[in-house]
């Protein structure tokens, strides 16, 4: 299962995917997602794609559980997915330190050279998830998943 606008990143690896438990009294399978972003048009994907792998795995009756808190963070990309996203272009977010204290300034690195030197060209790139950078030392535009 891949999100369909990060096709190299599972939904584990993004965090998105919360828990897969069965319920003790019915004997169902229940799925526990928490979307990346509101309206992000690749949940309807995941939620879809989740169903078809419990239908295969002989689960018809699961259920696929949405829940919105806590709300998804880009903290909860794992290192694997962040590094996944490097290799495809694609700028990961900054972590957010643990003390709860937000960096004013995140220092987005391009992902072809690894230069700060970037500059952001639209809040709006591919997908409503992500924004469109531009490195200023190799001139290239990326992707980068916007942080929370
Ligand atoms: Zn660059």
């Amino acid at each position: 299962m891949v999100d369909p606008e990060i096709r190299v990143v599972t939904i584990d690896d993004l965090g998105i995917l919360r828990s897969v438990q069965e319920d003790p009294a019915t004997g169902r399978v229940v799925v526990t997602i928490t979307p990346t972003y509101t309206g992000c048009p690749a949940m309807d994907v995941i939620r879809a794609d989740i169903r078809r792998a419990l239908v295969a795995t002989g689960h018809p009756d699961a259920e696929v559980r949405t829940v919105h808190k806590p709300a998804w963070s880009t903290d909860w990309i794992s290192d694997a997915g962040r590094a996944k996203l490097a290799a495809a272009g694609i700028a990961p977010p900054a972590p957010a330190r643990r003390d709860g204290v937000v960096p004013l300034t995140l220092a987005v690195r391009c992902p072809r050279c690894g230069s700060p030197e970037t500059e952001q060209i639209s809040r709006f790139g591919s997908t409503a998830c992500k924004a469109l950078w531009r490195c200023r030392s190799c001139a290239e535009p990326f992707d980068h998943v916007k942080a929370l």
